[in-house]
């Protein structure tokens, strides 16, 4: 029933607005995204919408973890740095992509019941803080892809120093009620920059998200 549902979602959701990368379309067709999401509100797992979880905050868009997914290019010898883990639905995806995932969420009501989750589905190659992952986790930098899933004004300088050589970074930026969604390369000292689309999280909570590296 939900592998149904999941199948239909990558064919409909993501396949059919031009997700192409084979290997996220197979991730997100593993993870049982039900497991994510409070039992009452199982029923629309797959549904093309965000959903609301606990702490006011939201599970993300199928298609909007598959396109940031996507965006990062990942191989599997690749770290990855998450700010925002949230329900570890996109911490589940990356981890089924990259080595490693180095996931920063701030609410310890959310990072319990995600690391479990994937404790329980198996996951060996993930690494969990609690805290502000505006400063990113320098102690395990740099990375290969940073993905932030909580908005902010501008890049905070942390997340942009620790990506490594011709890493790659998606991050929401704008307003508390829209945003861009940008990519993020880096080369060198300089970032280029390419936009994905408006997108509406919600917001990046930290001192830090108004230090800015410059654009
Ligand atoms: N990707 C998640 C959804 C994230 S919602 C999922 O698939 O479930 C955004 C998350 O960012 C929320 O869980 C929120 O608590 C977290 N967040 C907001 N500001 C943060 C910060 N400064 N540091 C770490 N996490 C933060």
């Amino acid at each position: 029933m939900s592998r149904d549902a999941r199948r239909a979602m990558v064919r409909n959701q993501l396949r059919a607005r031009g997700l192409r990368d084979l290997r996220v379309l197979a991730a997100m067709q593993w993870v049982p995204r039900e497991q994510f999401i409070p039992p009452n509100l199982s029923r629309h797992a797959y549904d093309d919408q965000p959903i609301s979880v606990a702490a006011g905050q939201t599970i993300s868009q199928p298609y909007i973890v598959g396109l940031m997914t996507e965006a990062l290019a990942l191989t599997h010898a690749d770290r990855v740095l998450e700010i925002g883990a949230g329900t570890g639905y996109q911490t589940a995806v990356l981890a089924l992509l990259a080595r490693e995932v180095c996931a920063v969420e701030r609410l310890e009501v959310l990072l319990e019941p995600a690391r479990a989750r994937l404790a329980r589905l198996g996951f060996r190659n993930v690494r969990w803080r609690l805290g502000d992952g505006a400063i990113g986790w320098p102690q395990t930098a740099p990375f290969a892809g940073v993905l932030v899933a909580a908005a902010a004004p501008t890049l905070p300088t942390a997340l942009a120093d620790q990506l490594a050589e011709g890493g790659r970074l998606v991050i929401p930026l704008g307003s508390r009620d829209e945003q861009d969604l940008v990519l993020v390369r880096r080369r060198g000292d300089r970032f280029s920059e390419r936009s994905l689309g408006p997108v509406r999280f919600v917001p990046m909570v930290s001192p830090h998200a108004f230090q800015s590296a410059p654009r």
